[in-house]
């Protein structure tokens, strides 16, 4: 698979550092209030990438953490007269309830940073001893000049970004705020101020810097080298190069391999986001469309492009996934009643085409995890098979355009099933109740439950040795 490495910005073969296994780390969203339409983008494209992976058949290590201590949060605390640690619990459970609604699939570590506090003590710790970092008046900083290769991602030159701040260092330094040995260096750890969170620390009680999170949250979950490092592009500077500042100034290797930042999503041609007040909450958006619209539209742009939100280009967007959901359904009712028979030369001249169409559909997602092509190659099919699949169709046929689609539409997260099917604990646990109905007598309830697995396609034997089902 090639990807876009901002790192290099080009395009480069994904190798893994471990064989099989692919270890990424989405920075994930600050808990102060309902996520919007724009942070649902890196949430949705990662998701796909490691759906993807997955199919691949990679063991894929995911990692998002929830920003639980921070300004936005002390701030909205104060206002409703709560905790602070109340107002993040409440929404990292709310973008939990989002991220279900988007058939985002639950990270396999979810950190959150005020879980974290001993280990970001020791990685500050660390640059202390290795001079990266300095301690004044119980706040610590890095020393940004120490670490040579500052501003590599963003492609910043150091004294560049100097020169562009030369009034606001000299504001700083006549408002006694100057106390940092350099305009460029940043917070690791900051003291307390009345009313807020903190911890202690050798640097007196206070809490960490934001970009310090991510360091230490992606080398316990991961590694010291992770794989795959993402994010929003507003987060390549300072955010990612403030990371890899530390990391690799602690950890002396490098820190990610691959940088992937999503494009804005974008309203009247201006970012989307909470401070230009120009946002759709998912929470609301999905009380319009479906949720499964939304993540189908994001998906209809290639990750790395703006994308602008308008009611008209969702509502197409709707449209298209019915094309595809109708298409799905009329191939299970298709299922349902063709006949299992050998493929005529035509039938084997389509099943080939749909094998063409997984190809394409994978080089697609292989060429940088191009899914605006990838649906265009769902839409191929689907085309293909209104055309050429049904009732009449061998049986295999019907099948085999029914489950690819499925497949394809499921690595882009897209549910296509009308009914999920009906999961072996869930039958084998229905089997035993029926079971005991009958040992008690109860034979209407052990028909009810035939009957309800019956409807599912499932079939019961009652043999010598128990009972023994299989699917219609
Ligand atoms: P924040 O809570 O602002 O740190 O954002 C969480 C994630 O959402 C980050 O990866 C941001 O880059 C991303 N993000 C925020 N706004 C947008 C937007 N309008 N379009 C795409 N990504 C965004
Ligand atoms: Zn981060």
């Amino acid at each position: 698979m090639k990807i876009y490495n901002t790192m290099t910005r080009k395009k480069e073969d994904f190798v893994p550092i471990r064989d099989g296994k692919v270890g990424i780390y989405v920075c994930g969203p600050t808990v102060y209030d309902y996520i919007h339409m724009g942070n649902a983008r890196p949430m949705i494209v990662f998701d796909t990438l490691r759906r993807y992976l997955l199919y691949k058949g990679y063991d894929v290590n995911y990692v998002s953490n929830f920003t639980d201590v921070d300004d936005k949060i002390i701030k909205r605390a104060i206002e409703e007269g709560v905790t602070s640690s109340e107002i993040s619990e409440r929404y990292i459970e709310e973008v939990m309830q989002d991220m279900k609604d988007l058939n985002v699939m639950e990270a396999t570590t979810h950190p959150k940073a005020t879980e974290e506090i001993p280990d970001m003590i020791a990685m500050i710790e660390t640059l202390i001893e290795k001079g990266h970092a300095y301690e004044v008046n119980g706040t610590v900083y890095f020393r940004t000049r120490s670490f040579k290769d500052y501003g590599k991602l963003s492609k910043k030159n150091i004294d560049d970004l100097e020169a562009g701040h030369r009034d606001e260092k000299h504001a700083l330094k006549v408002s006694g705020e100057g106390e940092k040995e350099d305009f460029l260096d940043f917070v690791l750890w900051k003291p307390k101020k009345e009313g807020e969170p903190f911890w202690e620390s050798p640097w007196g009680d206070g809490r960490p810097g934001w970009h310090l999170e991510c360091s230490v949250m992606s080398k316990k979950y991961i590694g010291d080298i992770i794989d795959i490092h993402a994010g929003g592009e507003d987060l390549i500077f300072p955010h990612h190069e403030n990371e890899i500042a530390q990391s690799e100034a602690a950890n002396d290797v490098e820190f990610a391999r691959y940088w992937m930042h999503n494009g804005f999503l974008k309203i009247d041609g201006e970012k989307m986001s909470k401070s230009l007040g120009n946002f759709f909450t998912i929470r609301d958006i999905g009380k319009k469309y479906p949720l499964q619209v939304i993540r189908f539209f994001i998906l209809s742009a290639h990750y790395r492009s703006p994308l602008n939100f308008a009611d008209t280009l969702v509502d197409s967007s709707k449209a298209s996934l019915d094309r595809i959901l109708t298409a799905v359904s009329r191939l299970e009712d298709a299922l349902a009643v063709a006949t299992d028979r050998d493929l005529t030369e035509e039938e084997k001249e389509v099943k080939a085409r749909l094998a063409e169409y997984v190809t394409k559909y994978e080089n697609a997602m292989e060429d940088d995890l191009n899914t605006a092509d990838a649906i265009s190659v769902i839409f191929e099919m689907v085309k293909l098979t209104n055309s050429s699949v049904t009732a009449d169709s061998a049986k295999s046929l019907v099948q085999e355009a029914f489950t690819t689609i499925g497949k394809l539409c499921d690595i882009l997260g897209i549910i296509t099933k009308v009914e999920a099917e009906i999961l072996d604990s869930n039958i084998e646990a229905l089997i035993e109740e029926r079971q005991a109905a009958r040992k008690a007598k109860n034979f209407a309830r052990a028909d009810e439950i035939r009957d309800t697995l019956a409807a599912q396609g499932i079939i019961l034997e009652d043999t010598r040795e128990g009972v023994k089902w299989k699917r219609a």
